[in-house]
Order: C-alpha cells, then sequence, then structure tokens
C-alpha cells in the first residue's frame, strides 16, 4: 500500500494512494492512544479541530496521529471504518484508482458548533454531522426559536393595566 499526504480540494491535506486499491482492502490503521470520553473531553476542550475517533459508541477515543488521521470527510466516500480485533480500520467500500483521494463518512455525533462539508458529492449533507445528529441540533434550535417567540408574544399576556405604564 502506498498512501501519500497532500493538499486536498476537501479540506486542508488529504491522503491519497498511488496504486490500485480493491474493494475491502484494509488499507491502514486509526493509530493513535486510546483516551476515555472524558479525558479526550478535557484535552480537547478549547480545540476547534481535532483528530478524535471515537469507539465503543463514544465510551473510547483514539487520539489519532497516523496517515489515517490526514483522511478527509466525504458524504459519498470511497472508505468506511471498522473495527477488527479492538483496532480501528480504514477500510475500502469500493476498487479506488490511484490518485484517488480515501474518504470516509465521519458521521460527527457530539458538538453543537457548525462542522461545515466541503466534499463537492451532488448529495452533500452540507455538514460532517450524521444524519442523526443534525435532526437533533435542528429538533434543539427549534426548540430555542420557539421559546424565544413566547418571550416575545409575552407582554399581550399580561392584563390590560399591566400592558400601558400609568402615568
Ligand atoms: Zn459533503
Amino acid at each position: 500500500m502506498t498512501l501519500i499526504i497532500r493538499q486536498s480540494r476537501i479540506h486542508s491535506y488529504g491522503c491519497y494512494t498511488t496504486r490500485p486499491i480493491r474493494k475491502g482492502t484494509l488499507i491502514v490503521e486509526y493509530v493513535g492512544e486510546y483516551l476515555t470520553y472524558e479525558q479526550a473531553d478535557d484535552l480537547y476542550d478549547d480545540f476547534p479541530s481535532t483528530y478524535l475517533f471515537g469507539l465503543d459508541g463514544g465510551k473510547r477515543i483514539i487520539d489519532g496521529y497516523g496517515v489515517a488521521a490526514f483522511v478527509n470527510h466525504s458524504c459519498k466516500p470511497n472508505c468506511e471504518t471498522g473495527q477488527i480485533r479492538g483496532k480501528m480500520w480504514i477500510i475500502a467500500l469500493r476498487d479506488i484508482e490511484p490518485g484517488e483521494e480515501l474518504t470516509y463518512d465521519y458521521n460527527l455525533y457530539d458538538g453543537e458548533d457548525d462542522a461545515p462539508c466541503l466534499c463537492g458529492a451532488p448529495r452533500c449533507r452540507g455538514s460532517l454531522y450524521s444524519a442523526e445528529h443534525l435532526r437533533k441540533l435542528a429538533k434543539k434550535r427549534a426548540k430555542a426559536v420557539a421559546a424565544s417567540k413566547v418571550t416575545r408574544v409575552a407582554p399581550a399576556l399580561l392584563p390590560a393595566k399591566c400592558r400601558h405604564p400609568v402615568n
């Protein structure tokens, strides 16, 4: 396997293959330090971008430092990730041509800041968050808007005598 890191049109640097890769190939392990969710949260509280990878439903986190940490997100990826005997791998979803950038769907599930996607896929979600997390965020925002509307109309609900100051 020959992988190189170079500038990407999706986001800063990306990981590219110089050789053809067969569908189903375990391309590269997502190596890094294994942390608990709490440790990772403490470490990266103030960092806008990280190379954290959630395992076991988010209970364990890999703080990535290898080549795999450069693999960008795409809404129409050519790779997926899979846990095999406790290790996280980047796996080819289809045959990949030499020169192609490797991507997988990040499906982010933690956070509220915008995480815009620039993958350029025809059916791009526009975000690195998972569809499920986006639905949760939309619900939360709708609730916040509804709450702000309530405060705005509230004065009208007051008894008439309270609405106009008495001279
Ligand atoms: Zn996208």
